[in-house]
């Protein structure tokens, strides 16, 4: 396991990870706070022998923790929450530094990992014990019985934007199904990433090493891991890496979980309550500084409430600013080489149609982006179509649900989704294609743990989160067990019999063919 070193002090001449590329040759990574260029703390990287010993660790581990009862798992999973919260100051403050995010938000991330690894814990039993199947009436004889064997070792690569909660959707749920976990947190969350192993340790003094173990570095470090013979490799980031990472796993045939990006939309009905649905859109577009994967990017509204929506958008917003006070709304943008991406689909939104009706391109200050609203732009324009990742959001005014749905659903991303209407909300979400949909709120899907979270082309692959969240990190083991022959019925012998092939060309038609 790599050993963290912090520094202190003001450096941001020094190579940092707000600003490198995945490089080779380079042994530490720097990370910094992105509000100030602060060195926050420098983090050996990980090189593909690193990689290796801490995949036989894990492996080693795997062993001791992989045969505890569910129960035991569930204790020291617990125990890690407790020492999470006795810890909570210090971790939430090492959010607020390192990525940029407000204390309060961290707070509730962290929040949302401890009702995760709670649920985890507490349902790994129910959904993965042993389960009886009925054999089947030509297979009467037989008992039969799918057992969850925990994979070994699943390879965990995360993001930065929720550098707790997004990596914890894998890593709670591969460890509650009995799996070891070594993990590469971001880049840009390196020293948070290891904050979270190192109180795993501290709170299960008694496990062995390598139950989860951080590792540290930039894309090599995960390219390494994805090929170093971990059983699944479980990715949070953006499509682009997601389509590598699955590229390089085929060549083994290592299963991967995938969770990519997102350009959610919200549908605005003209029966909705209009107050609750801006300020719920102004809110799930630039909370976070909008670096969400299931933000709000997208609205489609009626155009009969599409003035009082824009009115009421305008006035929440206006008390809604960024910062790295304890008054800010939203932090900065954590990643530097986002903040152009965010500028450029703002002039990409006014050249194509759109008219800012909240701040524009002088809006992005620095680290600092004040929130952007953008009416009406073209729907083929690259600000609709591509992820932003910045507090922008652009509004389109529809004549009619039907068409709201078609322009919804018109992406190449479908991850999150909300909907808003005082009468219709389930019907319209049923119909939109998304991993998941909140009616007449936002994002409430991401909070319920029992609820699987994911989506389909480029958002990803699998889901994290609730029951399916656990069947990702198990291999279903049938077995078959002969409770006692049936005299002249073994099948599968060469011991059958002509008489036995013609009882059985009497009963298939009986329990088969007789559906007209
Ligand atoms: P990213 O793809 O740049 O990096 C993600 C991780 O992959 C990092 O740890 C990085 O070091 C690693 N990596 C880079 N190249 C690699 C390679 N070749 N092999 C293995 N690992 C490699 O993404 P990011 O900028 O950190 O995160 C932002 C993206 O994540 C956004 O697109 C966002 O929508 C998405 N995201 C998705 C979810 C979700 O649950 N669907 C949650 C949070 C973020």
């Amino acid at each position: 396991m790599s050993t963290t070193e912090s520094t202190t002090g003001s450096s941001p001449a020094k190579p940092s990870a707000a600003n490198a590329e995945t490089t080779t040759g380079e042994t530490v990574l720097t990370s910094v706070n992105p509000a100030t260029g602060e060195t926050i703390a420098t983090h050996p990287i990980a090189d593909e022998q690193a990689v290796a010993a801490a995949v036989a660790t894990a492996r080693t581990a795997s062993a001791t923790w992989g045969a505890l009862s569910f129960a035991d798992r569930k204790r020291y999973l617990l125990r890690w929450s407790s020492r999470l919260v006795a810890v909570s100051d210090e971790l939430c403050e090492l959010i607020h530094t390192e990525n940029g995010k407000t204390r309060d938000d961290a707070f509730l991330e962290l929040m949302l990992v401890l009702e995760h690894i709670a649920w985890a814990a507490k349902n790994a039993e129910k959904v993965l014990k042993p389960k009886k199947v009925a054999p089947g009436m030509t297979m009467a004889n037989f008992g039969a019985t799918i057992e969850y064997r925990p994979m070994g070792v699943i390879g965990v690569i995360g993001p930065w934007n929720y550098p707790i909660y997004t990596p914890n959707g894998s890593i709670a749920y591969a460890l509650a199904a009995g799996n070891t976990v070594v993990y590469k947190p971001s880049e840009y969350s390196t020293s948070i990433g290891n904050f979270m192993a190192k109180t795993f340790a501290e709170a299960n003094p008694e496990l062995p090493a390598g139950v989860l173990v951080a590792i540290n570095g930039y894309g090599a470090t995960g390219a390494a891991l994805v090929t170093s013979g971990v059983d699944k490799v479980a990715f949070t980031g953006s499509a682009a890496t997601g389509k590598r990472i699955m590229a390089a796993a085929a060549e083994t045939l290592t299963p991967v979980l995938i969770e990519g990006g997102g350009k959610d939309a919200v549908i605005v009905a003209a029966d909705a309550d209009i107050k609750a649905a801006a300020d719920a859109v102004a809110y799930g577009a630039t909370m976070n500084s909008g670096q969400t994967c299931a933000g709000v990017e997208r609205v489609y509204v009626d155009s009969s409430i599409r003035d009082a929506f824009v009115t009421e958008i305008k006035k929440v917003l206006s008390g809604v600013h960024p910062g790295s006070d304890d008054k800010a709304s939203y932090g900065p943008m954590t990643m530097p080489s986002q903040i152009d991406i965010v500028r450029r689909h703002i002039d990409n939104a006014l050249a194509n149609g759109g008219t800012a009706v909240v701040g524009g391109p002088e809006s992005v200050k620095g680290p600092f982006i004040e929130p952007v609203v953008l009416l009406d732009v073209d729907e083929g324009a690259q600000a609709v179509t591509d992820e932003t990742f910045g507090p922008t959001v652009t509004i389109r005014t529809v004549k009619s649900v039907d068409e709201a749905v078609e322009l919804a659903n018109n992406s190449k991303y479908s991850l999150g989704s909300a909907v808003f209407s005082r009468k219709q909300g389930v019907e319209i979400a049923r119909r939109l294609h998304a991993g998941a949909t909140s009616v007449n709120s936002v994002l409430g899907f991401a909070a319920i743990s029992a609820l699987p979270f994911g989506g389909r082309r480029d958002s990803g692959i699998g889901r994290i989160h609730g029951a399916p969240g656990l069947m990702e990190f198990v291999d279903p083991h049938s077995i078959a067990v002969q409770r006692f022959a049936i005299p002249g019925m073994a099948l599968l012998s060469y011991q059958r019999t002509a008489s036995t092939m013609k009882l059985l060309r009497r009963l298939v038609p009986l329990i088969h063919g007789r559906h007209k």
